[in-house]
């Protein structure tokens, strides 16, 4: 349920060629901070060394990212449950949690290519944004639920105080990133957003999941006179809720690799089986493929040369939204 972007995953499919290109182009003899004026991190260390091994600003990779997001707490208790069952000393921290991206983000600004980042600052995203993907009813249910202090909306999923401003920045934040890229301003951009996004439906939440970040990318793109948007989205869990929104239309392809885990309940009706190939103008239009646990980058590599590429390459689109949940790199 970790729809929150990867970089490993980035590296491994889609940025391989970016990196590889800039690595061996220009070495880093030392990592500099990506120093941005828009930056509010304390974390990058005070190097004003600018980095005359580091591609100029034009050429890197924009990461849109606000630390507001990291107010959502999705709370303790038995894995995901939010349970207390009274005998443990240590409740487990919820999965979806804030320190997982804390050090994302350290990882981006101090890892191997912060050389190859420039950092942008997110904001909230409009109420009027959201209605593009999510019915005003569902909304209202979330705006409802913030004031009233706390919700849980299905198993795992609890908006918590801090969590509506947070989920308004995720939205916000993705939106950012896909304005730089429909404005002209680099080519591929970053969102590194939480909560995640790819189960909430247009009219529910599911999976750790309010608002549909990739949905409400690609209906802005749509807006801004792009007619041909794909999706793919490589995390382990099924992205119902991007399929669901877009099941009935022929500009937006959306394809899914996830482990073939089935629906898990009122929140998550559709399976993610083969089967769900979309409806009436959709019809063809939702790829998904469901792969055995275990299957590892060998397999991953496999669906992607001989079903992936094919599917975009046929549908030819003018905009591709990359949905890079980590947890599909789980070893255990
Ligand atoms: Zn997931």
């Amino acid at each position: 349920m970790l729809a929150g972007p990867v970089v490993a995953h980035l590296q491994s499919f889609f940025l391989r060629a970016f990196l590889n290109r800039r690595l061996k182009a220009e070495p880093p003899h030392r990592i500099p901070p990506p120093m941005d004026s828009s930056s509010s991190s304390s974390a990058a260390p005070a190097a004003a060394a600018a980095a005359e091994d580091a591609p100029p600003a034009t050429e890197k990779l924009a990461v849109f990212w606000h630390e507001g997001m990291l107010a959502h707490d999705a709370g303790r208790g038995v894995f995901d449950s939010g349970h207390d069952p009274g005998f443990l000393d240590v409740l487990d921290q919820h999965p979806e949690n804030a320190d997982r991206v804390r050090n994302m983000v350290s990882i981006l600004r101090r890892g191997p290519i912060a050389p190859f980042l420039s950092w942008h600052s997110g904001s909230p995203a409009h109420a009027s944004e959201l209605l593009s993907f999510h019915t005003p009813e569902y909304i209202d249910e979330l705006v409802q639920a913030n004031a009233n202090g706390a919700k849980k909306f299905c198993a795992g999923t609890f908006l918590n105080p801090g969590s509506w401003g947070a989920a308004l920045l995720a939205a916000g934040t993705t939106l950012s990133a896909v304005r730089h890229i429909l404005d002209g301003h680099g080519k591929l951009a970053y969102a590194l957003v939480r909560p995640p996004g790819h189960h909430a439906q247009p009219d529910r939440a599911d999976g750790y999941c309010f608002l549909n970040n990739a949905g409400l990318a690609v209906h802005l793109a749509l807006d801004s006179g792009r007619t041909k948007v794909v999706v793919v989205d490589i995390d382990v869990h099924f992205g119902n809720g991007t399929a669901e929104g877009f099941y009935r239309t022929d500009s937006v392809l959306t394809i899914s690799l996830h482990m073939n885990h089935g629906s898990w309940g009122p929140s998550h009706p559709q399976s993610g089986s083969v089967d769900e190939i979309g409806e009436g103008s959709g019809l063809g239009y939702n790829l998904n493929i469901p792969l055995p646990n275990g299957s590892g980058d060998v397999g991953y590599e496999y669906a992607m040369n001989e079903l992936v590429v094919p599917a975009i390459d046929k549908f030819q689109p003018q905009l591709m939204v990359f949905v890079i949940g980590q947890d599909s790199s789980a070893t255990a």
